[in-house]
């Protein structure tokens, strides 16, 4: 029964199910409770235990499961071993109490406040941020110019249960040619107003992310080029339809390329993390996501300008912090044709292995979710709270083109590392809400080029012979696609 029990323990780590991890801890009580005297009982309730500290983070039911172990077993051998994880778990639970003592706090006040009020912009774009101190509920409202009093067109959100702070104050004049400026007020005893103030109309978007709570407006001007590309389609079942589509019936797959007729001109990579975020790290942080993803993305940016007529742009040429909503700006900004932001993946599991690639979407399965929740930074019960901004975002974000793109990558990657690594693993297309995608307005997509965990991948992520096969396989992928849209495309 106790191995078995450990079997299932095993077993979640392969496939995420809570329900291994309650079979196992089904089956340690019970031998616990009908073997009363065995020597394994113990051992079973410190595993229980660990189960809700480890994978459950469950601390405090973790603590709980301990005490019964002192009080049960005083002279068990596992009381050592309990000890020292209790010590652990008593010093995460007061950490825990503390940040629950501060949030009780501010729930006393009842409001929270706005911190500040950020934005990136150009003639054709502005991206404005307001960061505050938690979630809050807001409406938007458009106000039509008023010649008569001289007042733009304005854009404004009412931020509910708020309070404003000195610095969010403070107003920004941004007069790209799109907006005049953003400024915050109090509007009310618990309502703080952000005005934008436009000088041409703009189509906009808000929405909002967690952790730390921030709403962001993307204002975009509308172009007649625009009008002219604005179409409708119906969202297909699965990215896999794409692939059927785009190999079974060619005919099909051309007319729908030239519907779209975009041409590829500009490309930025976004190597993920960086600065205070070193993403996942291994070794005692000898290796990080950070300095991979950002060698990686440089010798991408050569390859690609050497081999195509495209400009690459890097978010980060250097070891520096930024923003998840930062990076889409920028590409918003670079006008860019492609965004492609570069990641390293983790598991608990240090058997799993492989290539994944992934696109704007609500994740459809449970890996999916843990991958798009690490790479957020954020926790997966947020991350399922997002379904609803989501699916309106998705039909902004050029769906079909990024599903495409994809594929393309994805296939070019496996095909250059199968030639000197057979046993490969090709995880495939997928699709997951990551915060770094939303609000790009080109083609976008997340590619995880192995696992920092799995021992033979992580040796060969730092090796530059195989960086090389990664960067030809990913420029093979983007030639495809931009082959495909650039008729005047000459590839090298
Ligand atoms: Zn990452």
């Amino acid at each position: 029964m106790y191995h078995s029990a450990r079997l299932f323990t095993r077993l979640y780590t392969f496939s995420n199910k809570t329900k291994d991890l309650d079979t196992a801890i089904q089956l340690f009580k019970r031998l616990q409770k009908n073997y009363k005297t065995h020597s394994l009982a113990d051992d079973a309730l410190y595993r229980i235990g660990e189960i809700y500290y480890k994978y459950k983070k469950d601390p405090a039911q973790a603590y709980l499961e301990l005490i019964k172990l002192d009080r049960q077993f005083p002279s068990g051998d596992m009381r050592a071993k309990a000890k020292k994880m209790k010590d652990t778990l008593s010093i995460l639970l007061r950490k825990k109490n503390n940040k629950q003592k501060k949030l009780a706090d501010q729930k006393k006040t009842g409001l929270i406040k706005v911190r500040k009020l950020r934005h990136w912009s150009t003639s054709n774009y502005t991206r404005v941020v307001i960061d505050l101190d938690g979630p809050i509920k807001y409406d938007f409202h458009v106000l039509k110019a008023d010649k008569n009093h001289k007042k733009p067109q304005r854009l404004y959100l009412d931020l509910k249960h708020t309070v404003i702070t000195s610095q969010a104050k403070k107003e920004i004049i941004i007069k790209d040619g799109l907006l005049q400026r953003a400024r915050a007020g109090q509007y009310n005893k618990n309502t703080v107003r952000v005005v934008l103030d436009m000088d041409r109309i703009g189509e906009w978007t808000p929405f909002h992310l967690y952790e730390p709570f921030r709403i962001v407006v993307d204002v975009k001007k509308i172009t007649k080029k625009s009008d002219k590309n604005k179409r409708t389609y119906i969202k297909p079942k699965s990215p896999v339809d794409f692939k059927r589509n785009a190999n079974s019936d060619q005919k099909q797959n051309i007319s729908l390329r030239q519907l779209f007729g975009l041409k590829v001109e500009r490309i930025v990579i976004d190597p993920g993390h960086g600065g205070k975020d070193p993403g996942c790290s291994i070794k005692n942080g000898r290796f990080k996501e950070k300095d991979i993803v950002l060698n990686l993305a440089k010798a991408l940016k050569k390859k690609i300008e050497k081999e195509t007529k495209c400009k690459v742009f890097l978010t980060r040429n250097k070891d520096v912090y930024l923003s998840l909503e930062k990076r889409t700006a920028i590409a918003n900004i670079k006008k860019a044709d492609l965004f492609i932001s570069l990641h390293v993946n983790a598991h608990t599991n240090k058997r799993v292995s492989g290539i994944e690639t992934y696109f704007l979407d609500m994740a459809v399965d449970e890996r999916s979710v843990w991958v798009a929740a690490r790479e957020n930074a954020i926790s997966g019960k947020t991350l399922s709270g997002l379904r609803n901004i989501i699916n309106d975002l998705v039909l902004n974000n050029k769906f079909y083109e990024s599903s495409q793109l994809a594929h393309a990558v994805q296939e070019g990657m496996i095909s250059q590392i199968k030639i000197n690594h057979r046993n490969i693993k090709d995880l495939g297309v997928k699709q997951a809400p990551f915060y770094v995608l939303i609000g790009a307005q080109m083609p976008s997509i997340l590619v995880e080029i192995g696992f920092l965990t799995n021992s033979t991948e992580m040796k060969r992520l730092v090796n530059k012979k195989y960086q090389a096969r990664l960067i030809k396989g990913i420029c093979k992928g983007i030639k495809e696609y931009v082959e495909c849209n650039n008729q005047d495309f000459i590839g090298g």
